[in-house]
């Protein structure tokens, strides 16, 4: 079976049928962007703090791609022996278990376990965390548990993230930049589950039978299992799972009193919002579209020319890379406007895209301030995060903020009539999303089909393709560059084409 690891352990603490799938079936998983991108930054931010403490020896080893875990074994103990203060991936075995510690520094005449994750730790207002903290304490518990019974006296147990509040002056601070959280009294706890754990750990992972544990809550919180799609196979495409904005509790209370599909649903779930029901309702009569043309009339008479559709892609860098930005800040790079400056006036196109690797701020706030005229009439879908952009950049740079709050102040949402439920047509599935309600409202027009652009599909792509551009040979660059320019002025060439179809929608076009 070779060693349990800690992500392993970790995965059984989790849902036992993760460790059990990613051991026997690991291809059933679904690694995306986002996931992928989580690995990258924890990557990154465990690199980064390893000189938190100043000097440092990484005793990683490796032997092709894989780790050589016997040698980093050997090596953790003849630091140890040597006294080095900092040892980072220090690793220790024990009857089959493996754990390497981010940083094992020496504390008195003990050692203490630093665990770093690239997580910035909100803490909500009911106390409890926004983010995996209950695994990570599972996670240094096992390794406190693993490192006792290899002898060593463990005198803290610390956990290190990322301080959200930190802003960067230009100098990284690694001081400020993490906050070191010590976790002893929740580990006192948690560690008396060790053993236990590992007994049902044994049961699960040397049986050749997939564990029977069925959909919980646990599979969406805090991100969505990787093996969802494996797990919920016998879920049809419509069910309870899609319902528009019900809790993962409700979904799973539904699922378990067997009212999976909107049938089901219609005939036994308490559903009282107006747009789940309609979302049920409509898939189940095939109602076609709701068009309620007086709302829709009355938001299109908020829009005036010349009218703009604007659309931002983002960057979020983990670890500050730009002065006055916090980890995980939304940067914006790029953008698209459409626009057309009179009724019936010719569809126009200005766009703006940043050089890769540098700081793309000053010259995104200039570019915007002269695309976009004072006091017209801007749309954006979902405007919230545009708003929130241009109010960034507004205060990073007052010269500009006059213009750029001017621009916010008159942005119009075009995600209203969908989001109030005045227009609906089955296909939407219940989201609201510009990439849901384009091929609802259009089906059939390949112009308009994410999946007919080269190399950039969505933002998650963007966002991961541009920081590169900086590092590709020029030809390269060149077609990333344009992959990125093609995919967000779709995004806008999107909204003008959802806006004219809510024109046709108050006309009483559509019905
Ligand atoms: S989807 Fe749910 S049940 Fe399946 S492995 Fe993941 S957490 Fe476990």
């Amino acid at each position: 079976m070779g060693y349990l690891s800690k992500s392993k352990y970790c995965s059984l603490w989790q849902c036992p049928k993760i460790a059990w799938l990613r051991q026997n079936k690991p291809e059933a998983a679904t690694i995306d962007d986002m996931l992928q991108a989580r690995f990258e930054a924890g990557n990154m931010v465990a690199d980064l703090a390893m000189g938190l403490f100043g000097d440092y020896t990484e005793v990683t080893v490796c032997d092709g791609d894989r780790l050589d875990l016997k040698q980093m074994i050997y090596n953790t103990s003849a630091e140890m022996d040597k006294g080095t203060d900092n040892i980072c991936e220090a690793s220790f075995s024990y009857n089959g278990l493996y754990c390497a510690v981010d940083i094992l520094r020496k504390n008195g005449d003990g050692w203490a376990i630093y665990e770093v994750k690239s997580s910035t730790m909100h803490k909500k207002d009911d106390g409890t965390y926004e983010d995996d903290r209950e695994i990570y304490i599972a996670d240094i518990s096992y390794q406190k548990y693993v490192l006792e019974h290899c002898g060593i006296k463990v005198t803290g147990t610390y956990l290190v993230y990322l301080n959200g509040d930190y802003i960067y002056d230009g100098n990284l601070d690694l001081s400020k930049l993490f906050i070191i959280s010590d976790v002893a009294e929740e580990i006192d706890q948690e560690i008396l589950r060790i053993e236990p754990n590992l007994r049902i750990a044994e049961q699960v992972l040397a049986s050749d039978n997939e564990p029977d544990i069925d959909l919980d809550v646990h599979c969406k919180k805090p991100y969505e299992c990787s093996f969802w799609k494996y797990c919920s196979r016998h879920i049809p495409a419509e069910s309870v799972f899609n319902i528009y904005r019900l809790e993962m509790s409700k979904k799973i209370e539904y699922y378990r009193n067997g009212w999976v599909t909107y049938r089901e649903l219609l005939d036994n779930a308490p559903i009282k919002n107006e747009k789940q029901l309609r979302q049920i309702e409509f898939a189940l009569e095939d109602k076609g579209t709701y068009v309620n043309r007086t709302e829709i009339a009355s938001f299109l008479n908020t829009l005036s020319y010349p009218l703009y559709f604007l659309d931002f892609e983002t960057i979020q860098p983990v670890i500050p890379e730009f002065t006055g930005t916090r980890p995980y800040a939304q940067i914006p790079f790029q953008y698209s406007l459409h626009y057309i400056e009179h009724e019936g006036g010719e569809l126009k196109h200005k766009e703006f895209l940043a050089e890769s690797g540098t700081d793309p701020r000053r010259t995104i706030a200039e570019s915007l301030c002269k695309d976009i005229p004072m006091n017209v009439c801007v749309t954006a879908y979902n405007k919230a995060f545009e708003c929130t952009r241009i109010k960034e950049l507004a205060e990073t740079f007052p010269d500009l903020a006059d213009h750029l709050l001017n621009i916010r102040g008159n942005i119009i949402d075009l995600l209203v009539p969908f989001q109030s439920g005045w227009y609906y047509n089955r296909t939407m599935g219940g989201s609201f999303s510009i990439k849901s309600v384009l091929p609802a409202l259009f089906p059939d027009d390949p112009s308009l089909d994410y999946h007919n652009l080269e190399g950039v599909h969505h933002g998650g792509e963007a966002m991961t393709l541009f920081p590169r551009i900086k590092d590709m040979p020029p030809e390269e660059q060149k077609t990333a560059r344009n992959n990125l320019l093609a995919y967000c002025k779709l995004d806008t060439y999107a909204m003008v084409k959802v806006w004219e179809e809510l024109v046709r929608a108050a006309q009483g076009s559509i019905c």
